[in-house]
């Protein structure tokens, strides 16, 4: 019989597994507060639960860490570790420390299928998508490490952006127990507007979310109309801009804030012109039928090789969110952190090389590692 990974379970879950062991489920509640709120894997050291129950979940159960391939830290404060997830693939989860919060950048898939022209993970494709723990267990690796460095500290934590690397809402069954977990008072309690998922817009799938558990919403967005993000992010094919902001409209009944968080790309001769930055205004402010409260987070475009892109100039950018700032929208440009690492957007993609030396080596295999990028990770305010 293969071990259950305990990391794949929500509380539900693991009371249901519990049961399945002839314990009463009240017993999964001190399990998951050891996995997560301690983050303890070692059986025999949860005192509070019986001998015999330690024991057999020795016998049927694991808590499945992933591996670190690597871990950088940059002068800001940045930490990036890169995970090998097994079959060649690697993926990355960035954790960016700044005076009011802490944020932690998870991945939901290793790569992505939906394509994005100016995205280094969807340039390589989809791999696979990651477990429940393979999602889970990044949090829980980056909190318990930063406790332990920490002397102990109650919790590090406090944002999670499901922005890496992966479109969540295409690994919808995985990513809702992780979301749970994440929100347990007995596992996480991150608060649901700390929370964030960040789609490139899969309209069925924020219904779904909307109603299984409204978290913060986060849309990239990328263009003020149909033809261009037809190009920019395929996906808009089957669900154009008119549909999916009003999905984000009957998202916004639920949802833990009152505003959908755009998220803008900067691509140099190619969505940022003022003209464009005007359509964004019209489209979001003035057009009935897509009038949405929200904001816009503009992020610089992070080169690399074969994208074909730029990124705008810095004057550009200012110039465009002025636009939309002066029509009312909140709107921020994306700091760039970790840079001395290569954390922020995108910029995995010229790292490739050497993070597939650092894999092999510490894996001591030869086999092509397949690395993905995560996007930086800016929860909105
Ligand atoms: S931006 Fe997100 S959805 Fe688009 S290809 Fe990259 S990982 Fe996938």
């Amino acid at each position: 019989m293969t071990a259950r990974n305990l990391l794949d379970f929500d509380l539900a879950g693991l009371g249901a597994y519990c049961e399945g062991l002839g314990e009463k489920r009240f017993r999964a509640t001190q399990l998951f507060q050891w996995l997560h709120q301690r983050g303890v894997s070692d059986f025999a050291a949860m005192s509070d639960l019986a001998k015999s129950l330690r024991a057999r979940l020795a016998e049927a159960a694991v808590v499945t860490p992933l591996h670190v391939a690597s871990e950088q830290a940059s002068a800001d404060g940045t930490i990036k570790w890169l995970f090998d997830v097994g079959g060649g693939n690697a993926v990355e989860t960035v954790f960016i420390p700044e005076d009011d919060r802490a944020t932690l950048c998870i991945s939901s898939q290793a790569g992505c299928a939906v394509g994005c022209r100016f995205c280094a993970t969807g340039h390589q494709g989809f791999s696979r998508n990651l477990t429940t723990g393979e999602i889970v267990a990044q949090l829980w690796h980056a909190e318990h490490q930063l406790r332990a460095r920490a002397g102990g500290a109650e919790r590090v934590i406090s944002n999670v952006v499901m922005m890496g690397m992966g479109e969540p809402l295409q690994n919808y069954a995985a990513l809702l127990p992780a979301l749970r977990t994440m929100l347990d008072d007995h596992g996480y309690g991150l608060s649901r507007r700390r929370l964030t998922v960040s789609t490139s817009g899969v309209v069925p799938m924020i219904d779904r979310l909307r109603d299984d558990c409204p978290v913060a919403l986060a849309v990239s967005l990328h263009a003020p109309d149909d033809a261009l993000r037809d190009e920019l992010v395929p996906i808009n094919r089957k669900y154009p801009i008119n549909e999916l902001i009003a999905s984000c409209r009957r998202y916004l009944e639920t949802a833990p804030r009152d505003f959908i968080t755009f998220e803008y790309c900067m691509l140099d001769g190619v969505n940022d012109s003022l003209a464009q930055a005007r359509a964004l205004v019209a489209l979001v402010c003035e057009a009935p039928a897509t009038r949405i409260a929200c904001k816009f987070n503009l992020i610089p475009f992070n080169p690399f090789p074969g994208s074909g892109l730029h990124g705008s100039p810095r004057e550009r950018v200012l110039a465009f969110a002025e636009v939309l700032r002066e029509a009312g929208l909140v709107t921020t440009v994306r700091k760039t952190r970790g840079d001395d690492i290569a954390a922020a957007c995108g910029q995995l993609a010229g790292e490739v090389q050497d993070r597939t030396r650092v894999v092999e080596r510490l894996s001591g295999r030869r086999v092509p590692i397949r690395i993905q990028s995560s996007v930086a990770a800016e929860v909105p305010r």
